[in-house]
């Protein structure tokens, strides 16, 4: 039996964009006592939330544990752009597992994003905004470059992007930072916090119970199934399904080992008024190719919303908010004297191979993450590729199979991340120096 606390939820949102614009939050009972359930998931962000969606949508009984609210991890804080593939790039992917397999596994990421532009729709969640388009940007001349990426996108993939020369992207994207870019008008950006809100409450009117401020706590066997603890109560259930994204805090073990939680920065400006057209006159999020990129949108409300930069060490430097000021005012010099209103980090778990884990861990135990910076395309197709394989043994999901675990070097996991990414930074500005001269 299960008793609802009527204890108010403790953990609080962290101010951001996306909290000043929110939806009302779930507010769903702390699990108080003993419940049962074919499914317990053990995360609720975007890729718990999916899985409990297509999971309840299939007639499943499910329990959600979230340690503390709805979507309060980087699935209600991140930069809102949604656009194909993973954080691994295609050519890597291609490599690892050959054109065939990388094709199957792009169309997936295209997929993901679909799912969350139809349940947009079809469920009318509100406040989630969708805006359509998304360019990628060079801080370089590297026009043969993105010809080439362009047309094997489309001979290759199916997938069509308009290649973008430094005059016209410069017509749209008003900075001498950039000089080519790739537009893809099947991006688009939202707000991933609304969604997360959004397709909880449906997860509910399905019969499947939430719980935050329910931080699962230990899992044992129990007969041919498990039993998850949390502070006040237990779960039993067939199937636990690990959707703790970047914030893993011990409760699997191999999870802990392959899991290196990253960080990355954003802030939002205040309403830009007429400025706003001035600097970005398209309605596209952008993101630069660079591996520690900048990534910044217009939001619906007229403000710039920027988010820069990554860190293995998950900690947030000094000076946060000058830090992200400055890096916009050098792309446009024309928002130097804009005030931001809000600044916040939040954890991205990544693999070493930078691709996203779905798999079964152990007997009934499977983990869903792993997300990486293409978190809101892959967390609700992982939640549809799990309900295939528990539902009816589907097995689309094993086109994942050749990204296996990978140690994520322990200790010395921040040090070596931050060093990938001093040194690609460091590869980036060499070719700015060499080839981004004014045209
Ligand atoms: C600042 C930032 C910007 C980003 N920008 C983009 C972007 O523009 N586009 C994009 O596609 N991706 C972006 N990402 C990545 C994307 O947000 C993530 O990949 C995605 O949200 C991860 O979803 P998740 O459900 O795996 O994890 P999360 O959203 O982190 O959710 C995990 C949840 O598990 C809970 N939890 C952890 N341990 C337990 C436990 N023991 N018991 C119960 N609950 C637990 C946590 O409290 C948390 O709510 C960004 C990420 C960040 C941080």
């Amino acid at each position: 039996m299960t008793r609802h606390s009527v204890i108010p939820a403790s953990g609080s949102y962290r101010d951001t964009y996306y909290t000043r614009s929110m939806q009302p939050p779930l507010g769903a009972p702390l699990l108080n006592g003993q419940a049962e359930a074919d499914v317990c998931i053990v995360g609720g962000g975007i890729a718990g939330i999916s899985c409990a969606y297509e999971l309840t949508a299939a007639g499943k009984s499910v329990v959600l544990l979230e340690a503390d609210q709805i979507a309060w991890g980087a699935s209600g804080r991140n930069g809102g752009l949604v656009l194909p593939g993973f954080a691994a790039e295609t050519d890597a992917i291609e490599r690892r597992v050959g054109l065939e397999r990388s094709k199957a596994i792009f169309d997936l990421s295209t997929e993901g994003m679909e799912i969350f532009r139809s349940y947009t729709k079809r469920l009318a969640l509100p406040g989630v905004g969708i805006r359509r388009g998304g360019i990628v940007v060079s801080r370089y001349r590297d026009a043969k470059a993105m010809q080439a990426a362009a047309q094997h996108k489309a001979k290759a993939y199916g997938y069509d992007v308009e290649y973008l020369p430094a005059g016209r992207l410069r017509e749209l994207v008003c900075s001498q930072r950039y000089f080519d870019g790739l537009h893809d008008p099947n991006g688009f950006h939202a707000h991933s916090l609304n969604y997360c809100l959004g397709l909880a409450r449906e997860v509910q009117r399905q019969g499947g119970r939430i719980f935050e401020n329910s931080r699962a706590l230990s899992m044992t066997r129990q007969g041919a199934g498990h039993l998850i603890t949390v502070p006040q109560g237990t779960v039993a259930c067939q199937t636990v399904v690990l959707c703790q994204g970047g914030l893993v805090d011990g409760f699997d073990s191999k999870m802990q080992r392959s899991l290196l939680p990253v960080g990355t920065f954003v802030t939002v400006t205040e309403p830009l008024g007429a400025l706003a057209q001035e600097v970005i006159k398209t309605s596209a999020a952008i993101v630069d190719t660079r591996m520690s990129c900048d990534y910044f949108r217009i939001t619906p409300d007229g403000r710039l919303l920027w988010g820069s930069g990554m860190s293995g060490f998950a900690r947030e430097p000094a000076n946060l908010a000058q830090k992200l000021k400055r890096g916009f005012a050098s792309v446009f010099p024309q928002l130097a004297d804009v005030r931001t209103e809000a600044v916040w980090s939040g954890l991205t778990g990544y693999t070493r191979h930078r691709m996203p884990y779905l798999r079964e861990l152990h007997p009934g135990v499977w983990a869903a993450t792993g997300l990486g910076g293409h978190g809101v395309n892959t967390g609700p197709l992982f939640g549809r590729l799990v309900a295939e394989a528990l539902v009816e043994n589907g097995r689309r999901h094993r086109v994942f199979d050749p990204f296996g675990l990978t140690w994520n070097g322990s200790v010395f996991g921040p040090l070596a991340a931050d060093t990938v990414y001093f040194w690609e930074a460091l590869k980036e500005s060499c070719n700015e120096w060499r080839h981004g001269k004014k045209l």
